[in-house]
């Protein structure tokens, strides 16, 4: 059956697309056979899982896994680039634009999705549509006379996860995968998202604000920033409300497997 490629908008055989790449739970499946992935409030998924759907044509799902994929699964995850701090990590010869949009993409394909795994994010249809414009023309500026950018408007933080006080390990932090969390972000009047992903927070922050002035000057602790070099800030799970959160429903949840 044919039916529209959500990125393309062509009639096509759809392919079964990933929301989250699969490349992530590929690591996960291998550490020690099983997944886990923390769903705040709800029992932690472990096993096969990796929920995808009929999403994408084929030439598009190749689109994302050249132009996306292939360089943003690495940048997290070649430590061999990290220049290590004892409170932050440089993340060197990075490129920005690429790395920001396969962010966006993972985002946009939650939004669009239809599984209720994804029922956390819950976009709207015009910054879906900005967002599927952004990705297909490989441009965060969204319009050629104003200049404006897509990062303006939603401002990307990612933190390192530790844990000092050493009761979550950090071979368990880099193998946690999370699914996505939405909040309503009064500080800034807007919507925060985020995931944890190989021993990583993602925190996207759309940003509304009371004019455009106050959008402009908007920064974010740890927030990806145009460059080469790429300053990510550790963050101590203990320290944080979201990831104290996130963590005590894993834990939780483990206890009733057992
Ligand atoms: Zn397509």
């Amino acid at each position: 059956m044919k039916r529209i490629c959500k990125l393309c908008l062509q009639k096509s055989e759809l392919q079964q697309s990933h929301i989250i790449p699969k490349s992530y739970f590929k690591k996960l499946k291998k550490k020690d056979g099983k997944i886990m992935v923390i769903q705040e409030g709800k029992k932690t998924i472990t096993g096969s899982f990796s929920p995808k759907e009929p999403m994408l044509c084929r030439e598009c799902e190749q689109f994302l896994s050249i132009n996306y994929e292939h360089y943003g699964i690495r940048v997290l995850r070649d430590h061999t680039n990290f220049r290590k701090n004892s409170d932050h990590i440089i993340i060197a010869s990075f490129q920005y634009e690429k790395f920001y949009l396969f962010l966006i993409s993972i985002l946009w394909r939650a939004s669009i999705a239809k599984h209720t795994h994804y029922d956390t994010v819950q976009g709207t249809k015009s910054l879906d549509d900005l967002f599927r414009l952004c990705i297909a023309q490989k441009k965060i500026r969204i319009n050629k006379l104003s200049g404006f950018r897509l990062d303006l408007f939603v401002k990307i933080s990612i933190f390192r996860m530790v844990d000092s006080t050493g009761n979550i390990s950090d071979e368990i932090i880099k193998v946690l995968l999370s699914n996505f969390t939405q909040r309503r972000a009064d500080a800034f009047r807007g919507t925060m998202w985020y995931f944890i992903v190989e021993g990583f927070i993602v925190l996207y922050n759309l940003c509304v604000g009371q004019n455009l002035h106050e959008v402009k000057t908007l920064k974010f602790l740890s927030q990806l920033t145009k460059g080469s070099h790429q300053k990510i800030m550790k963050v101590e799970i203990t320290h944080s409300k979201i990831l104290t959160g996130l963590f005590n429903s894993m834990i939780e949840a483990s206890k009733q497997e057992d």
